[in-house]
């Protein structure tokens, strides 16, 4: 008989696992996913920028984006129905700036591995920066680094939908039910516990619960290093709109900001950037004139004169032990599998890690991207798997 498995959160990556899991032939009817807000309303995905890049300092995040890029490309074949449509790609490429000599020598490192794993990133000094892009002031910048293809923003909101819609179609279950504990007895999974008062029996547990993933880890007796952190974004328009696309511009200072159809995109992170709960949607909206907008007018002068049309406050699910996804078998609970800590770029790695995980399951090991790097022990064993350009 197929593993019972049981994917508790259903948003993008939880929506792609299951899609994937009955794409390699995993019985749909033996998949539950559990959902505690069907309206996604509040969580992670809901509040994405939307955006994929290649340049990572992680070669295996590089991979993970080319996929990402092939999924986006390639999403109605990949999903065989003609009924999906194309997932709109707006390959604006991302704009990194550095004003300190170890900025640039982080930059140079990096666009070394990016390239070496098959991303077409490219230096630029400030003359090509001013030939190219002749917007920015380039005032004290000594290197910018840019991706010349497959980076830019993508239209998330379709792949969830549709990965979610078939996975349903074929028939797996999607509960609107709160995991509240999981049965650990004899030191393996045996199921979960519902708000309902419901209990479900499980071979598998896949914790896909973004910024509560460590909540979920520890109805398990596990410890995982994931805290929400606040990241605020505003939507505006320019007086004076660029006569060029704006690629995603990463400034020195952590202010980084993207066209957006007509308009412009920008987001930061408070400082400090304590660890908050997912339910606080708070803003300290000071940090657009002291820190923001600032930034913003400095580096692009045309930017002076702005409307703010929106704005909001979403939450990273942020691994705090070293900025990267954990993904696959805790080996001190076996059954028990993790989807979680993207810190900041789960959006695009959904593809690759919903279908790498889903590989690990039926097939019993990784059989596209060998994603045992990113596995949980890693953090047990004090084992770090960096990620070190996290935006
Ligand atoms: C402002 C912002 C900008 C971003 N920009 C980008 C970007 O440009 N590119 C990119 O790749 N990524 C980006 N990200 C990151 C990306 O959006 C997330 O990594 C990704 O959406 C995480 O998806 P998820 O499905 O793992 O988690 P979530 O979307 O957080 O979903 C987790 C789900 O689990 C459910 N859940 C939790 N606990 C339980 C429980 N006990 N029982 C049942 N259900 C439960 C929740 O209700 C939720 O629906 C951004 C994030 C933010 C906040």
């Amino acid at each position: 008989m197929a593993d019972r498995i049981i994917i508790i959160g259903g948003a993008i990556m939880g929506s792609s696992l299951a899609w994937w899991l009955t794409e390699l032939g995993h019985p749909p009817g033996a998949i539950t996913v559990v959902e505690r807000d069907p309206t996604y309303a509040a969580c992670g995905t809901a509040f994405s920028n939307s955006c994929i890049r290649q340049q990572f300092g992680n070669p295996l995040n590089v991979a993970i984006s080319r996929f990402g890029v092939e999924c986006i490309k390639n999403f109605q074949m990949i999903m065989g129905d003609d009924r999906v449509p194309p997932v709109h790609f707006h390959p604006f490429g991302y704009m990194y700036l550095a004003d300190t000599p170890a900025m640039a020598d982080h930059l140079r490192r990096v666009q070394a591995i990016q390239t070496k794993a098959g991303a077409a990133t490219r230096l630029m000094d400030p003359d090509a920066l001013a030939a190219e892009y002749p917007f920015y002031n380039l005032d004290g910048i000594l290197l910018g680094s840019h991706g010349a293809e497959n980076e830019g923003y993508f239209d998330g909101t379709t792949m969830f939908d549709w990965w979610r819609r078939l996975a349903r179609e074929r028939g797996v279950t999607f509960l609107a039910d709160t995991v509240t504990a999981i049965d650990t007895r004899g030191g393996r999974i045996g199921g979960v516990t519902l708000a309902s008062g419901n209990t479900a029996g499980a071979d598998i547990v896949v914790n896909v619960a973004g910024t509560r993933g460590a909540q979920v880890a520890r109805m398990a007796g596990l410890d995982l290093p994931i805290e929400a952190r606040k990241r605020y974004t505003w939507v505006f328009e320019a007086a004076r709109p660029l006569d060029r696309d704006l690629p995603l511009t990463i400034d020195p200072s952590g202010v980084h900001v993207r066209q957006d159809g007509a308009g412009y995109m920008v987001g930061a992170k408070p400082d400090p950037d304590p660890a908050v709960d997912p339910d606080d949607f708070g803003g300290d909206w000071s940090i657009w004139e002291d820190k923001v907008w600032p930034a913003l007018a400095t580096r692009i002068p045309a930017f002076e004169e702005i409307r703010v049309r929106r704005a909001w406050v979403g939450h990273y699910d942020y691994n705090t032990f070293d900025q990267n996804a954990v993904v696959g078998p805790h080996s001190d609970l076996p059954g028990f599998f993790s989807l979680n800590g993207f810190s900041g770029h789960g959006l695009q790695q959904s593809p690759a890690l919903g279908r790498g995980l889903a590989e690990y399951l039926t097939q019993g090991s990784y059989r596209t991207l060998d994603l045992t790097p990113l596995g949980p022990d890693r953090i047990r064993a004090m084992t770090p798997f960096p990620e070190t350009a996290v935006i």
